[in-house]
């Protein structure tokens, strides 16, 4: 089992876990081009995806999806609700050949993987999370939420691998640019979690099975990544723990989760 991120913030999102056979993608927010190119780069084989998880409607995660529809035949994995606000958003159909429909709170087994969408606290109309299983590997990718809630930290126990949102410092956010709007947006209990959140998340979650923590969808304008190293570092400790990786806009990450 390989987990890697091809890309991660607020240009485009698009995470990959291949078991050698199949690649199964969790959000379509950059180029079929694009994608394809980090998957070549990291030396995995772009023919083996079958299938997009998505997260949400936001277009950092669904951009590709009217291209992806024409030019490939790969399934889309998502909820009724999610659905029908990307079918609204992009101006596209997703055939019910194309579509397997998901429920949070429900695994669902996909080619012997068992996929669990999981609800959080996000701006958009059915915001879900992934938990995903295959073999004796766990893996979550948790990103796009404004708090972390209960229901959030009690579907990521015992993981070998956690991808966690550090979007922002929260004074950078605050001193920033951004209008007053924007800025009460992403700080809202429905918007994103800055990197206090995230340690606040993490710390909460930590087991001795976790190898391997991804601070993703970091902003460029709000976050600096020695910040959000800093506050993952501090709760992970300088004992022998998980490795801490950043995920990045423009370079695709791989890890190997060797089961
Ligand atoms: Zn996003
Ligand atoms: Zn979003």
């Amino acid at each position: 089992m390989h987990y890697a991120a091809l890309a991660s913030g607020s240009k485009g999102n698009c995470h990959a876990f291949g078991d050698g056979e199949r690649i199964l993608l969790v959000d379509a927010g950059i180029s079929l081009l694009w994608t394809r190119r980090a998957l070549a780069d990291l030396g995995w084989d772009p023919g083996q995806v079958q299938a997009v998880a998505l997260t949400h409607e936001h277009s950092d995660h669904v951009a590709a999806v009217d291209v992806l529809l024409r030019r490939t035949d790969w399934v889309f994995l998502a909820t009724p609700e999610t659905k029908a606000a990307v079918e609204a958003c992009r101006g596209v159909e997703i055939p019910g050949s194309r579509w397997i429909p998901l429920r949070a709170g429900h695994p669902c087994d996909w080619n012997g993987w068992r996929i669990l969408p999981f609800s959080l606290p996000h701006d958009a109309a059915d915001p879900v999370a992934y938990r995903i299983e295959v073999g004796s590997v766990r893996a979550a990718v948790v990103t796009d939420l404004g708090q972390p809630t209960a229901l959030v930290a009690d579907h990521l126990q015992d993981l070998d691998l956690l991808v966690l949102e550090a979007n922002h410092d929260l004074e950078m956010l605050r001193e920033g640019s951004y209008p007053p709007q924007l800025k009460a947006r992403i700080l809202s209990r429905v918007g994103h979690l800055s990197n206090d959140a995230m340690a606040t998340l993490l710390d909460r979650i930590l087991s001795p099975r976790l190898r391997s923590v991804v601070l993703a969808h970091l902003s460029e304008q709000n976050n600096d990544p020695a910040l959000a190293r800093l506050a993952a570092q501090e709760v992970l400790g300088r004992r022998p723990g998980p490795s801490l990786f950043l995920a990045s806009q423009r370079n695709p990450l791989a890890i190997d989760l060797a089961s």
